[in-house]
C-alpha cells in the first residue's frame, strides 16, 4: 500500500535563529528511513508525468522504486544515466516548477519530494560508493570547453566518457561557475561541487584555471592548438544595474561581486584577505534566487536589518518559495511593490539611504506578469549603508568581441542552431551564455546536448 500522506516527509532543517549566524547547510537531508517513507508516496504511474517535467529526463519512478526497497546503489545508477550532478540538482533545482509540478500526488496534497530523494541518493552514493575509476581509452580527438560551470562541466564529462581529450578553460581560479561563486555554502556546500569536479578529472577531463579566453588565448588560437571543436559555456555573469543616481557610491555592490567575495573568497572568515564592508542596514534590490542568496549572506555577515526591495507583489516574486520562506525565517524583511529611484550618500560618499517609490500593478506585460506602475509622490527612504543590486545578469561580450562570425541576439545571448552550433563553424554553445540567466539543470541539459552533437560531427555522423 502506498503512503497516502498528503504531505512530504518533512526535511530536517537547521533552526532559523541558529543558522542566521552560520554558513552551514540549512537543509540537513533525509535519513534512510525518511527517504524510504517518502518514496512510498510515489504511485509508480504508468505514464510518468514527472519525467516530462525534468529537462534531462531522469527516470524518476524507476529510481524512486529502488529507494522504496532500500536499493540505493541501483537508484543512483538510474539517476546517473541522465544526470551528471545529482547532488547539486537535488539541492538547487526548482523542482516545484519542473518534475514535481507534474507529479499526480500534487493534485491533492504535496507532490512526491523528488528533489529530496535525488539529494538523498546522491549523498548516499558519495558516502558509500567509489565510482570514479572508469577512465576511457582516448579516441585522440581534442575538444576545448570554455567555462567551468554546469554547462561546460557536463559537456566535458560526457565527451570524456566517449574518449575525447577534453580541456576546460576557466577564467576564475576554481571551476564550478555559479555553483562555487554564486550559490552560497548554506544552500550548496562547496565540498559537493568539488567532489563532482574531482570525478570529472578522474575520467580524464583537464581543467586549466585562470584562463580568460578572449584575453589570454582566443578561440582562433585554440583551433590552431589542435582542438577540433569548442564548446562555449561562459554563462551570463555580467551584472545589470538600474542606472539611477547614486548607484556608483561606496557601499553599492552587484550581487555577483558581493556573493563572490562572500562565497568564493570566504570574506566572512576572520583570516580572509578579501575585504567586505561591515554594514548595519542593507537593501537588496530584486526578487529572484540571487536576491535571496545575497540577503541571507548579508544577514549571516551580521547586518542587523536586511530588506529586500521588489517592485511587484509576493505573488510574482520569482525566487523559489522555499528560499523565500527560509529568508523570512532568518529575519529578512520584504518591501514589496516599491522600486529604488535614488541612492543617498553621507558627507564621505558612502551610502546612507535608498529612496524608493511605491508601485501598483497594472495590465499584464509581454512576460504575462502584471506591469508595476509608479504611484506619484509616494517616495520614501529606507535607511541603509549598503545596497546590493540583484536585478539580473547578461552574457559577457568578451568572446563575441574577440571572435569573428560569432553572433548574438539583442540580449547578448549567443545564437545556436538545433545542434547547438553557433554561427561560427565547429564552435558550440549552451547554458546561460545562450539562454541568458536560467537554471543549473537547463545548463546541464544544454551541455549534454552539445556533447552529443560534437561527437556526431567529429565522427562524421552529422
Ligand atoms: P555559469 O555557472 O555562469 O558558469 C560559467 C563559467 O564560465 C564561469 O565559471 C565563468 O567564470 C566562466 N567564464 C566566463 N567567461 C569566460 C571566459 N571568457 N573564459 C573562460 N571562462 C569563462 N539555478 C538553479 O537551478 N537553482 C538555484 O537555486 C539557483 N540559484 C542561483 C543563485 C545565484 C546567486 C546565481 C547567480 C544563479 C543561480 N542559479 C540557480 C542559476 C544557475 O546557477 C545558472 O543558470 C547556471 O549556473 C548556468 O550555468 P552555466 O554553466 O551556463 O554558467
Ligand atoms: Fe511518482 Fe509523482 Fe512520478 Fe507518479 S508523477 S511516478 S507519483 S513521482
Amino acid at each position: 500500500m502506498p503512503n497516502m500522506s498528503l504531505k512530504k516527509v518533512a526535511m530536517p532543517l537547521q533552526d532559523g535563529e541558529v543558522r542566521r549566524n552560520n554558513f552551514d547547510e540549512v537543509a540537513l537531508g533525509y535519513t534512510k528511513e525518511m527517504a524510504m517513507e517518502e518514496a512510498e508516496r510515489c504511485l509508480n504511474c504508468k505514464h510518468s508525468p514527472c519525467i516530462s517535467g525534468c529537462p534531462v529526463a531522469v527516470n524518476i519512478p524507476a529510481f524512486i522504486n529502488e529507494v522504496k526497497q532500500g536499493n540505493f546503489e541501483a537508484a543512483y545508477k538510474i539517476i546517473r544515466e541522465t544526470s551528471s550532478l545529482p547532488a547539486v540538482c537535488g539541492r538547487v533545482c526548482p523542482q516545484e516548477s519542473q518534475c514535481e509540478k507534474h507529479c499526480v500526488r500534487g493534485v491533492k496534497g504535496e507532490a512526491v519530494g523528488i528533489g529530496r530523494l535525488e539529494r538523498f541518493v546522491a549523498d548516499w552514493a558519495r558516502e558509500n560508493l567509489n565510482e570514479y575509476n572508469q577512465c576511457t581509452v582516448s579516441n585522440h580527438h581534442k575538444v576545448a570547453v570554455i567555462g567551468g560551470g554546469p554547462a561546460g562541466l557536463t559537456c566535458a564529462g560526457d565527451l570524456a566518457k566517449k574518449g575525447y581529450e577534453v580541456t576546460v578553460y576557466e577564467a576564475l581560479h576554481v571551476a564550478g561557475g555559479v555553483l562555487v561563486y554564486g550559490i552560497p555554502e548554506f544552500r550548496l556546500p562547496k565540498s559537493i561541487v568539488n567532489y563532482e569536479i574531482e570525478g570529472l578529472k578522474q575520467v580524464g577531463v583537464k581543467i586549466e584555471t585562470n584562463m580568460v579566453i578572449g584575453k589570454i588565448l582566443t578561440i582562433d588560437e585554440l583551433f590552431e592548438a589542435g582542438y577540433e571543436a569548442i564548446f562555449i559555456g561562459s554563462g551570463a555573469g555580467l551584472p545589470n544595474f538600474m542606472n539611477i543616481p547614486g548607484e556608483n557610491l561606496k557601499g553599492v555592490y552587484s550581487a555577483n561581486e558581493f556573493l563572490t567575495r562572500v562565497n568564493l573568497m570566504k570574506a566572512y572568515q576572520p583570516d580572509s584577505e578579501t575585504p567586505i564592508q561591515h554594514a548595519r542596514r542593507c537593501v537588496v534590490v530584486g526578487g529572484g534566487n540571487v536576491a535571496m542568496d545575497a540577503a541571507r549572506c548579508a544577514k549571516r555577515l551580521g547586518v542587523e536589518n536586511v530588506t529586500i526591495v521588489y517592485r511587484r507583489s509576493m505573488e510574482e516574486l520569482p525566487a523559489r518559495r522555499e528560499e523565500v520562506e527560509h529568508a523570512q525565517e532568518e529575519g529578512i524583511e520584504f518591501q514589496l511593490l516599491c522600486n529604488p529611484v535614488r541612492v543617498h550618500s553621507d558627507e564621505y560618499g558612502n551610502v546612507s539611504g535608498v529612496e524608493c517609490i511605491r508601485m501598483e500593478l497594472g495590465d499584464a506585460d509581454s512576460s504575462g506578469r502584471r506591469r508595476p506602475v509608479e504611484i506619484k509622490d509616494s517616495n520614501f527612504i529606507i535607511e541603509a549603508d549598503c545596497m546590493i543590486m540583484a536585478i539580473g545578469t547578461s552574457p559577457n561580450p568578451l568572446l563575441r568581441s574577440t571572435t569573428e562570425h560569432l553572433e548574438a541576439n539583442k540580449r547578448g545571448c549567443l545564437i545556436v542552431d538545433e545542434d547547438s552550433m553557433t554561427t561560427r563553424e565547429n564552435v558550440y554553445a549552451g547554458g546561460d551564455a545562450v539562454t541568458g540567466a536560467a537554471t543549473v539543470i537547463l545548463a546541464m541539459g544544454a551541455g549534454k546536448k552539445a556533447a552529443e552533437a560534437i561527437d556526431n560531427k567529429i565522427k562524421g555522423n552529422a
